[in-house]
């Protein structure tokens, strides 16, 4: 594939949002980026099933964590049930409910502000 077909692909795969946090392409009001789950530095091949649609903040703060740890590992958008491991309040803050959650929480920066849509 090349690189537009993959961007197509993850938008439609992730629904035009950020697989991580969930604001959308029409809250940003752009196209999202693209993330490698496992970082191209860490091992990460350059695949599309490595790949998660992913807003720039949640890319930024995610870096190149990778863990295999059970304890420490980062939840996977499609691959963990994100709502069994931490809850949003109705301001848009995540708040963690699991060992994982927390790990997610932290590693994805989410208490920070949540994006609010300017228009
Ligand atoms: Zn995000």
């Amino acid at each position: 594939m090349i690189r537009s077909e993959k961007t197509e692909y993850l938008r439609t795969l992730y629904n035009f949002s950020c697989g991580y946090c969930g604001v959308t392409e029409a809250d940003t009001g752009g196209y999202l980026t693209r993330d490698h789950f496992k970082p191209l530095t860490k091992g990460g091949r350059n695949s599309i099933d490595n790949m998660v649609y992913s807003c720039a903040h949640c890319n930024q703060s995610k870096g190149d964590y990778f863990s295999d740890d059970h304890q420490e590992r980062l939840l996977h958008p499609l691959h963990d049930n994100l709502a069994e491991h931490l809850h949003r309040d109705e301001d848009g803050f995540y708040h963690p409910s699991s060992t994982l959650g927390a790990v997610y929480v932290r590693v994805m920066n989410l208490s920070r502000t949540p994006y609010k849509c300017s228009t």
